[in-house]
């Protein structure tokens, strides 16, 4: 068998402890249980590849199943779902699993005085999960939130007076942060860190960081909320590539896809053989060590009007375009015509021509469905836009948006 499965650090009678209460834990979900009856017990790491994977769906059955309960303090229930279908929970214990990113990442130090972007409240777990790096690190902390356009330049005034040396939330705010500031001229010499999580990080982002705070290196962490914080990264890493915390145990399927496992003693999912929808693979980092690269996940293909629409490849197409400094998609349906494929920009100052530009760009391109574009013009629309649509909860902005117009 091809299969393999990888891990930090060594799989000890402990972990696998965890893995074989993970087993009797699912397989004491009605819906679930016929699916793991034909195994008897885990006893070698090995024996895990006999463990069906498990799917977004089948983690949220268990957990309506298994209600977990932290042993001690709080128990947490936080969601990750987007605006349709029902929410994807995730549960965890006081302290969020933080102290294994504390003691192994070094993002932060006691002498750091850290603004938390991303935004909180409504059941998100990425500013509420800081905190509790933060309160580990002893630094100084400060809680931002999400915050509007009007207000970005008084907080980088703030932000300078202060200090600060270290700024996280998801690239998407990020870099609506750096490029206003960039922009408006504000500068912050002291900052050196920083951190992402929630997206990959956005490569335009140097550019805009370099100019604002010379010093600043980024920080990032990988992970979902059923999964909570699986890997990190450093300064010294490739912004895709990820070293995983000693409790995750990953696995390379087909497609390269991964499914993780939790030897968390005390994790509240059941994550055992949890397949994220991410592929990846282990490559040498430029840091020096192995680490996991994160190639994205397999289903970013859409279908429009017939032809399939790789929807990274045709971002990264329109990305290149000059004065184009983030795109979206956005596909329309409607009940009485044909869908339409609009492009969503944010646009350079002075650059009045871009959205013809990237029309051209898009429709002389040899991609899938240019030929619906050079026989249906008015299938394709480019905006120029003040703004991307984001999620109001997470601050995340999605490569592809859909809207149904009755
Ligand atoms: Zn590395």
């Amino acid at each position: 068998m091809s299969e393999h499965y990888t891990t930090l650090s060594t799989v000890d009678g402990e972990h696998l402890a965890t893995v074989r209460r993970l087993l009797a834990d699912v397989r004491s979900v009605p819906a679930l249980s016929e699916r793991y009856a034909h195994l008897d017990t885990i006893t070698d790491v090995a024996d895990l590849a006999k463990v069906p994977v498990m799917l977004k769906d089948d983690l949220q059955a268990a957990l309506r199943h298994l209600k977990p309960r932290a042993t001690t303090g709080t128990t947490w229930v936080f969601q990750s779902g987007g605006s349709t279908g029902s929410p994807m929970v995730g549960y965890a214990p006081t302290g969020l699993y933080m102290r294994e990113v504390h003691e192994h990442w070094g993002a932060l130090d006691a002498d750091d005085v850290v603004v938390n972007a991303w935004s909180a409240g409504k059941m998100w777990g990425a500013h509420y999960l800081v905190n509790e790096l933060v309160d580990l690190a002893g630094c100084v902390a400060m809680s931002l939130g999400a915050i509007m356009k009007e207000e970005y330049s008084a907080w980088f005034d703030f932000f300078a007076e202060r200090g600060v040396t270290a700024i996280g939330g998801t690239p998407s705010v990020l870099r609506l942060l750096f490029a206003h500031a960039r922009e408006h001229g504000h500068r912050l010499p002291s900052l050196r860190k920083v951190l992402f999580l929630g997206e990959a990080w956005d490569s335009r982002l140097d550019e805009d960081i370099a100019e604002v705070a010379q010093d600043a290196r980024r920080w990032g962490m990988f992970g979902s909320t059923e999964t909570w914080v699986m890997a990190t990264n450093t300064p010294d890493c490739a912004a895709d590539v990820w070293h995983l915390m000693p409790s995750q145990l990953v696995h390379f399927g087909e497609d390269e896809l991964m499914d993780f496992t939790s030897l968390k003693p005390d994790g509240l999912n059941p994550v055992l053989r949890y397949r994220t929808g991410d592929a990846g693979r282990v490559v040498p980092c430029p840091c020096g060590t192995d680490g996991l690269q994160v190639l994205g996940r397999r289903d970013g293909l859409v279908k429009f009007r017939g032809h399939l629409v790789n929807v990274a490849d045709l971002i990264a197409q329109v990305s290149d375009v000059d004065g184009v400094q983030r795109a979206q998609l956005v596909v329309h349906t409607y009940a009485d015509r044909g869908a339409v494929l609009e492009v969503l920009l944010l646009a350079a100052r002075d650059m009045a021509d871009v959205a013809d530009r990237v029309r051209e760009h898009i429709v002389a391109s040899a991609f899938g469905p240019s030929i619906v574009f050079q026989r249906v013009p008015e299938s394709l629309r480019v905006t120029v836009a003040d703004a991307l649509i984001s999620n109001d909860r997470t601050g995340k902005t999605a490569n592809l948006v859909t809207r149904q117009h009755s």
